[in-house]
């Protein structure tokens, strides 16, 4: 017979079912990662953008209409009347006092410069020219309005380093025009870039990463960091990206994403940057909860998956266990019905064993049942006394009523021996054709000898179906003295065979033989 031990195995099954369930399981943790962190991503994208428009809205569009107000406020006044010409040519000194009254009012502007289209002109605070610059030429500055140029809007120069204090500077100046439209001049504040980016250290990003304004080319114009002034911070190729409102642009070759803000008038860019480490940091941190759970789960999954492997092996073990000791203590329901079947099949094991042992025409124990029985005794050391019995002339017997009758005899003479043997605690056995044999363990030879007389007597007075039947038989007994089981079994044949010779339907002990 194969041995179907897969299929008599849980190992397997449990095996594949929680294989499925992890693999499952992880295929949903990395979905739902996955989705978290995009959603985490696209937070910060939403947090980043709103930071950006605040600093371009709120913060620099702020600070750069306030200087643009009070230029507004002030070419309108110069436009007037003969004001710039009084001021530049007629009455200098009291123009260069209206002009630093209206610098202490602009924090982050350095000096005010008003010039008339001859390129007569004022500076506040005044600048004194050293003899090697005496070449100082407003007409040459990027601020200074030609009548080609003239239009009533303020605008921004690029950047450029001033000519007297060296400093980097963008000049927001407007063109003094007259009501009639008349060009008188030009009035430009220069705007102070590092005193600009200096405030915007204030700021407070949301995540980390860096934040300046570009000109269109990309250079710093406004920088928390002065040293960074002018550099160029944005590669072109990706400026030409930036349209014209806000968004952002990824530069996937260095990791970083560009939020921007693009203001109309100056042609100026609000950038916020901030790296993909720093975007995948903040996502890792955000879920790391959820993968600890989902870790922690998912070991969960497998330890369970290894303790029902290892209890099934448990209750398997238990089962054989039961089904070979028929040990089963009180179960329920399905166990209930597996301790049952487990009764019963021990209960047709015994009944096999008892049949195995047992003779099927005389009902005494077999040959073999007699071997192992004298073989416990002799193991074990114990005194005990044998009989062999054989019935007399049974083969005449067999003649004369037919071998049917003869079993009959051989039957009852079998009960009789049981029913004065059994009670007494002594077997009898069925040892070949028509010879029985007896063990007598709790007794003494004398009352071994007691008894199959009066089994003998029982057989000698029984009254048979058959006409004129009689039915004797003839016995030796022997008490074990040590000796092996043959030199035992050859003494008892010896005084059965002096039985016969003196006539049946007699017992002879060894000791008479
Ligand atoms: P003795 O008195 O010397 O023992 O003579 P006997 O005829 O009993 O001895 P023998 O050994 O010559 O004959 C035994 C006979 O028992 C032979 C056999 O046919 C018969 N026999 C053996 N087993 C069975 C059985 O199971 N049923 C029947 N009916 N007869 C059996
Ligand atoms: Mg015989
Ligand atoms: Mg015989």
């Amino acid at each position: 017979m194969t041995i179907q031990s897969k299929t008599l195995s849980f190992t397997r099954p449990i095996l594949v079912s929680f294989t499925g369930i992890l693999i499952g399981f992880i295929l949903i943790a990395t979905l739902v990662t996955l989705n978290q962190r995009k959603d985490i991503i696209e937070d910060y994208h939403d947090i980043n953008r709103n930071f950006t428009h605040n600093l371009a809205v709120n913060y620099t569009a702020s600070i750069l209409k306030e200087n643009d107000y009070i230029l507004d406020r002030a070419a309108r006044f110069y436009s007037r009347n003969d004001e710039l010409n009084g001021a530049v040519n007629v009455d200098p000194e009291q123009g260069l006092g209206r002009l630093m009254q209206l610098l202490v009012l602009m924090p982050r502007v350095f000096s005010i410069s008003l010039a008339d289209v001859d390129g007569h002109y004022l500076r506040a605070p005044q600048a004194v020219m050293r003899g090697d610059k005496n070449t100082y030429d407003p007409t040459t500055r990027p601020w200074f309005t030609h009548q080609a140029l003239s239009s009533t809007e303020s605008h921004y120069t690029d950047a450029y380093t001033d000519f007297f204090t060296q400093k980097k500077t963008i000049t927001l100046y407007r063109p003094v025009v007259s009501p009639v439209g008349k060009m008188k001049g030009t009035l430009a504040f220069d705007l102070d870039l590092a005193s600009l980016g200096y405030a915007l250290r204030q700021m407070q990003s949301p995540v980390q990463g860096s934040y300046f304004v570009v000109n269109r080319e990309g250079q710093a114009i406004l920088h928390p960091d002065t040293g960074a002034l002018l550099k160029q911070l944005i590669p072109q190729a990706l400026m030409d990206k930036m349209t014209n409102g806000e968004g952002e642009i990824h530069d996937r070759a260095r990791g970083i994403w560009y939020y921007y803000y693009a203001f109309a008038n100056p042609d100026w860019f609000v950038v916020f940057t901030v790296s993909d480490a720093t975007l995948s940091d903040l996502a890792r941190h955000e879920s790391v909860i959820v993968t600890w759970g989902f870790a922690l789960a998912g070991i969960l999954i497998i330890l369970f998956g290894l303790y029902l492997r290892h209890s099934s092996r448990t209750v398997l073990m238990n089962i054989i266990n039961a089904i070979k000791t028929g040990d089963v203590a009180q179960a329920p329901k399905l166990e209930a019905t597996l301790s049952k079947t487990i009764i019963s099949n021990k209960e047709r094991e015994l009944t096999y064993v008892r049949q195995a042992t047992i003779d099927a025409l005389t009902g005494c124990k077999n040959r073999r049942a007699f071997d192992d029985d004298v073989a416990a005794l002799m193991n074990a050391n114990q005194a005990f006394t044998l009989a062999l019995i054989d019935i007399d002339n049974f083969k005449s017997i067999n003649d004369t009523w037919g071998h049917l009758s003869g079993d009959i005899v051989l039957r009852n003479v079998a009960r009789e021996g049981l029913t004065v043997m059994k009670p007494n605690g002594a077997s009898v056995y069925r040892y070949g054709g028509e010879e029985f044999a007896v063990l007598f363990a709790e007794h003494s030879p004398g009352k071994a000898l007691e008894l199959l007389e009066s089994w003998r007597e029982n057989v000698a007075q029984r009254t048979w179906r058959e006409e004129n039947m009689s039915v004797t038989f003839s016995g030796g007994v022997g008490e074990w003295k040590m000796e092996p089981l043959d030199q035992l079994v050859k003494a008892v044949d010896e005084a059965l065979y002096k039985a016969k010779q003196q006539g049946k339907n007699r017992i002879n002990t060894t000791e008479m033989a």
